[in-house]
Order: structure tokens, then sequence, then C-alpha cells
């Protein structure tokens, strides 16, 4: 199974993302992950995207393309679910020939919709586990104990890019060059869509019910 969800940042990708790759064994490949963990271990890669990540813009395609064939090549059979990549129709369409060119292609797509109005509050409450990546929410999803991750009980940290001035940049970064991504897929495929201003529990029952539906199909 070849899963990509989309959404803007703070729709709640990472959380879905985790939740379906725990309940279907397959591989989640963030790519905002992968850049931050580069940039940790202080690659080329790393330092080339650091001033466009901290800044709220993307991080050029041919970077980020090369970047996540490699993980792609490098996921097990069972499949995976994308979170964070494609953001611009040139992604996807890359994607898709990366895609083609190994005799594969998306199996489903699912865009998390979301008013701008509710991410604020989300990204600036957002925590998240330096080491295994679980990601919590101050109100919201609060690890059992405060400021701490519930698998490892590392510290948990806020992002440089969740500040308020830096997440409204992100936001019209989504609007202008990956909103239409969500039209590039409608284009040729089925794309589910769901309520993501709902709490995370009801809309992973939705996610849910939609992908067991799809089995049963
Ligand atoms: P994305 O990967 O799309 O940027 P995240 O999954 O990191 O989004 O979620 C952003 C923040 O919102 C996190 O703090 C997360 O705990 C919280 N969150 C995610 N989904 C919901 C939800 N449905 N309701 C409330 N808070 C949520
Ligand atoms: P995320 O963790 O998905 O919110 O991504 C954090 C940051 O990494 C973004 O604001 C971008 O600067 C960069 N990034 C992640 N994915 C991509 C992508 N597909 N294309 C370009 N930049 C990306």
């Amino acid at each position: 199974m070849r899963i990509i969800l989309l959404g803007a940042p703070g729709a709640g990708k990472g959380t879905h993302c985790k939740r379906i790759v725990e309940k279907c064994g397959l591989e989640h490949l963030s790519s905002g992950d992968i850049l931050r963990k580069e940039r940790a271990e202080g690659t080329e890669l790393g330092k080339e995207a650091q001033s466009y990540m901290d800044s709220g813009q993307l991080v050029p395609d041919e970077l980020i393309v090369k970047m996540m064939a490699k993980a792609i090549r490098n996921a097990p059979e069972t499949g995976w679910v994308l979170d964070g990549f494609p953001r611009t129709v040139n992604q996807a369409q890359e994607l898709d020939k990366a895609l083609s060119s190994d005799g594969q292609s998306v199996d489903l797509i699912l865009n998390l919709k979301i008013d701008d109005s509710v991410v604020m509050d989300r990204m600036t409450g957002r925590r998240s586990c330096p080491k295994c990546g679980a990601v919590y929410h101050i109100k919201n999803l609060k690890p059992r104990v405060e400021g701490e991750c519930d698998k490892d009980g590392t510290e948990l940290v806020q992002r440089p890019d969740d500040e308020p001035e830096v997440v409204k940049k992100r936001l019209d970064t989504y609007h202008e060059q990956t909103e239409p991504v969500v039209g590039f897929y409608k284009n040729g495929k089925k794309v589910y869509e769901f309520d993501a201003s709902k709490s995370a529990d009801e809309v992973s029952a939705k996610i849910f019910e939609t992908l067991d539906a799809l089995a049963k199909a």
C-alpha cells in the first residue's frame, strides 16, 4: 500500500501517519523529519536546508526530490505513507516519474482539510520528541508526564519553526505552492478528504473507516 497524506502544516499529518503505520505495518516517510535528522547530523543537505526551514520557505525541489526518491527506494516492500511530500506540483510530477520508472504508483491520497485559524493554536502548542519523533500538544494531546515523551521519557522540545511569525509564512507558502497539489491529484485520482478540525481520535476513526472499506472492496 502506497499512501500520500496531504494537508496544511498543523493539520495532523504526522499524528495520523504514525497511527496508520502502526496499524498497517507501513513505513512513515516524513520529509520534514528526514530534513531535521540531516540537520542534526550536520550533513551538506541539512546545512543547505536550514535557512529555508527556519524562515518557513520550501527547500528547493531538486534537493527534496532526490532525498525522497532515495527514502522511497529504501522503504520495505509492504509500502509507505508520505508525510509532507510532495509539496509542489513539480514534486508531485517528479514523484510520479520516479515511481513509474520502478513500475509503481500511488494507491491512495488522503487530504486533511483545516482552516488557518485552527492551525496557529495547534502549531504553537506542538511539542515533539527529539529522539523518536512522537508528537504531542500542550492542551489537545498531552503526554502522560508534562514535558516528557510517553515512549522514551525524553524531554520534549518546541520546533523553532513553530513560532507564530514563521507559522504565518508557512501557511502562505502552503496556500501558494502546496494547495495546488490537491488539484493535481484530483485530476487523475480519487482523493479522500477529512475534516481535520475534529479531535484526533475522530479523524483517525474516519481514516480507518476509509482504509477498511477500501481493503474490503
Ligand atoms: P502536521 O504533521 O500536519 O504538521 P501534526 O501531526 O504535527 O501536524 O499536528 C500538529 C499539532 O496539532 C500537534 O501538536 C498535534 O499533537 C496536534 N493535533 C494533531 N491533530 C489534532 C486534532 N485533530 N485535534 C487537536 N490537535 C491535534
Ligand atoms: P514539516 O515538518 O513537514 O512541517 O516541514 C518542515 C519544513 O521542512 C518546511 O517548512 C520546509 O522548509 C521543509 N520541507 C519539508 N518537506 C518539504 C518538501 N516536500 N518540499 C520543500 N520543503 C520541505
